[in-house]
């Protein structure tokens, strides 16, 4: 059967469209303490090998390996390796060293005799279990040696790669500043969170949640505020996201008689790149550039406006950042049976929960409605489904992209 043209966008090609049409910001060097969670703009390279020298794993005696290859036998104790000291001297056959972890093991030896199989009677050690030759010695350079580069350009830096790049001796790490982004609020039905509803009055919730998604991507956003539909306050806006690296607006993005942004910043020269994808929920998005500056208009309905968060603003900071697209579904077992798809990919709000046998499981919620924030923050993943994906019966292997273990924060 042959499908139906699509005269919408892909996901993946608005995607790439939107990451590769990012200038990657500037770079600035920052202390490890404040690096978790920055991108890389060079690659991290050790100025240390780790251990520096061979030591010990365990508690226990240096000894020659050959001494202890039959038990009971008797060394000699001739002194102490504890970490952070060392013993001088070459170890001669029918010695030991009382050695502990991460203390250096002595010339001469290449063996270390676990304490609890061993007993010490005065400066005799009686061994009392064959131990392989080479046991418990961690060589030289066995996590990484000198010279080896071990994080690289454009890693979004995690609490084990800070550990990691201090282990490495390497005390400020290169990255990309936090990409500004300006983030505007559109609607003349829109008040601030705590402010005066009533009948024709709503809360803006994408400001503070596009806010605080920027954030979690490592992007600064710069609020302002809410514009009423009214094409000289969307210009007046719009002059103050000059000197971003991004201008996001939220709402409409629309063609409706009150979607009022793909005027009022044409008419100062916006550039559009398309302003349709497809998506569900979504469809209405918007990229452009206002002369240098690129231009993302997100659909006003507070569920759209975050999952094309995810996708597209996700992409946008990445580009910013100079760093590749992350593919961001793992795969879980549906939960119920599915229609099949229509023309827009799909991204469902979905329970998340653990089978018996351990796998995850993803169950669709009965209601999609695009403006239910509820449950999209109760939902534990979003099930995604390919246009035109065919009917599936519950048990099937679905792409979903999780909450709480992508981007921090999401
Ligand atoms: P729009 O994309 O401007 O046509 O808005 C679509 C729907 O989302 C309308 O019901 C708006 O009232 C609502 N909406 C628009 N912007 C926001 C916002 N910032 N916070 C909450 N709801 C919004
Ligand atoms: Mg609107």
């Amino acid at each position: 059967m042959e499908r139906p043209r699509s005269p919408l966008i892909p996901v993946d090609e608005a995607r790439q469209r939107i990451a590769a049409a990012m200038r990657p910001v500037g770079i600035e060097t920052v202390p490890l303490d404040q690096a978790l969670g920055r991108v890389l703009a060079e690659d991290v390279t050790a100025r240390v090998s780790q251990p520096p020298v061979a030591v010990s794993a365990m508690d226990g005696y240096a000894v020659r390996g050959a001494d202890v290859q039959s038990v009971p036998t008797t060394l000699r104790r001739v002194g102490e390796a504890p970490a952070g000291g060392s013993h001088p001297g070459t170890v001669k056959a029918g010695e030991a060293v009382r050695i502990f972890t991460g203390g250096p093991v002595p010339a001469g030896t290449d063996t270390v005799v676990l304490q609890e199989n061993t007993e010490a009677i005065g400066d005799q050690v009686v061994v009392h279990q064959v131990t392989a030759l080479g046991r418990h010695v961690r060589a030289a350079g066995l996590d990484f040696e000198n010279g080896q580069t071990l994080l690289r350009t454009g890693r979004r830096l995690s609490a084990r790669d800070v550990g990691l790049a201090a282990a490495m001796n390497v005390p400020s790490l290169r990255v990309r500043k936090r990409p500004r982004v300006a983030v505007l609020s559109t609607g003349s039905e829109l008040v601030s969170a705590g402010g005066a509803v009533g009948p024709a009055r709503i809360v803006d919730a994408n400001g503070p949640a596009l806010a605080a998604v920027l954030r979690s991507f490592g992007a600064e956003p710069v609020s302002l505020g809410i514009a009423r539909d009214d094409v000289a306050t969307l210009q007046d806006a719009a002059a103050h996201a000059r000197g971003t690296d991004l201008f996001l607006t939220l709402g409409g993005a629309s063609v409706g008689e009150h979607d009022l942004i793909q005027k009022a910043l044409g008419l100062q020269g916006l550039a559009v790149d398309f302003w349709k994808v497809a998506i569900r929920p979504g469809k209405p998005l918007m990229f452009g550039r206002l002369g240098e500056l690129p231009v993302l208009g997100l659909p006003g309905n507070p569920v759209s406006a975050l999952v094309c968060a995810l996708l597209f603003v996700g992409a946008a900071v990445d580009g910013l950042l100079g760093r590749p697209l992350a593919e961001p579904t793992i795969t879980a077992t549906l939960g119920r049976d599915l229609e099949a798809n229509d023309t827009r990919q799909d991204y469902m709000r979905s329970e998340l929960v653990r089978g018996a046998d351990g796998t995850l499981i993803a169950t669709p919620l009965a209601r999609q409605d695009s403006s239910m924030l509820a449950s999209l923050a109760a939902s534990g993943c979003l099930v995604v489904r390919a246009p035109f994906a065919p009917a599936l019966k519950a048990g099937a292997l679905v792409p979903i992209i999780p909450f709480g273990v992508g981007p921090e924060g999401y």
